[in-house]
């Protein structure tokens, strides 16, 4: 950009989200007082808190007494961690409300490393912000099936969040038909956006084929083949949150952008996001996720689950 038009730019700032909208909780976790979610940190516990507050406004269910699950691991290098905790929420079906959707998004980030705070904007404040807007959109519009919203910590230390939650399901694994995962969703520099598992599930493709053509941006299907399959982009199976679904059995969509220059890094910062790609890809999760609830039991009966 030339400096005359840096200029004009600076003297009209984006307007501040309004309050309620993605856009607003994507402000919100990425606010300086959350200090980029680490596990187990006072700003991880400000946005379990935050999570736990915007899923009781939402009129979502709590499974058991409360949205927070807490949790707690080892790594190998010896790491304990005590306090870590899923925010867990739910829409009930209206049909079949026994056979469960999963849509799931980490919270967590790096926090604070050397004195340099990581605000985790795309990774992943974006998708904790469209999971909470597909919330918001099945509260309005009642799935057929049941929807657990799962919001998970500890995913940047090896998928723990996920991890915990399987090792004690909130709901009967059996009866969780698939999960959508979201993790990186706002970063879209060439507008466009991954949807992987379909290398595992093909018979996916024609379920999701139509609301991939209806997509504002492009939808590129890969990254979940193994390497030596002679596919030569890196296999993400195992990348994020829907790796131990996947493990466990449970068909996975996941959304994702491809590796950026502010992956994992101080500037991944709600400045930076790319505000037009994250609005045109909020319907496409809509439309998904509607599509995965409509066919969900086609879904189960293809996975002999
Ligand atoms: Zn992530």
């Amino acid at each position: 950009m030339a400096a005359g038009a840096a200029i004009l730019a600076s003297a009209a700032p984006a307007a501040a989200p309004a309050p309620g909208t993605p856009l607003a909780d994507l402000a919100a976790l990425t606010a300086p007082e959350m200090a980029g979610r680490a596990t187990g940190t006072d700003g991880g516990r400000r946005a379990r808190a935050y999570l736990a507050q915007r899923f009781a406004d939402l009129g979502l269910a709590p499974l058991g007494s409360s949205f927070v699950h807490p949790f707690s691991f080892k790594l190998r290098d010896g790491r304990a961690f005590a306090d870590a905790a899923n925010v867990l929420g739910a829409v009930r079906g209206t049909r079949d409300p026994d056979r469960w959707l999963v849509i799931s998004a980490h919270y967590d980030h790096l926090g604070i490393v050397d004195g340099a705070v990581y605000p985790g904007a795309d990774d992943n404040a974006s998708g904790v912000a469209a999971v909470l807007a597909l919330a918001a959109h099945f509260k309005a519009h009642p799935p057929a099936h049941s929807v657990l919203f799962a919001c998970f910590d500890a995913e940047e230390l090896s998928l723990q969040g996920a991890r915990a939650f399987l090792a004690r399901p909130p709901v009967p694994v059996d009866r969780i038909a698939a999960v959508l995962n979201l993790d990186m969703v706002s970063a879209g520099h060439r507008n466009e956006i991954y949807l992987a598992g379909t290398h595992h599930r093909p018979w996916l493709r024609p379920i999701l084929d139509p609301a991939v053509r209806r997509a504002a941006v492009k939808v590129l299907y890969g990254h979940d083949a193994p390497p030596n399959s002679g596919n030569k982009l890196e296999d993400w199976t195992y990348a994020s949150d829907h790796g131990p679904f996947h493990l466990a059995g449970i068909p996975f969509v996941y959304f994702g952008v491809e590796d950026h220059p502010d992956y994992h890094r101080p500037t991944d910062t709600f400045a930076r996001l790319n505000r037009d790609f994250f609005a045109r890809v909020l319907p496409l999760f809509v439309d998904v996720a509607t599509v995965l609830d409509r066919e969900l039991a086609a879904i189960a009966r293809a996975a002999e689950r």
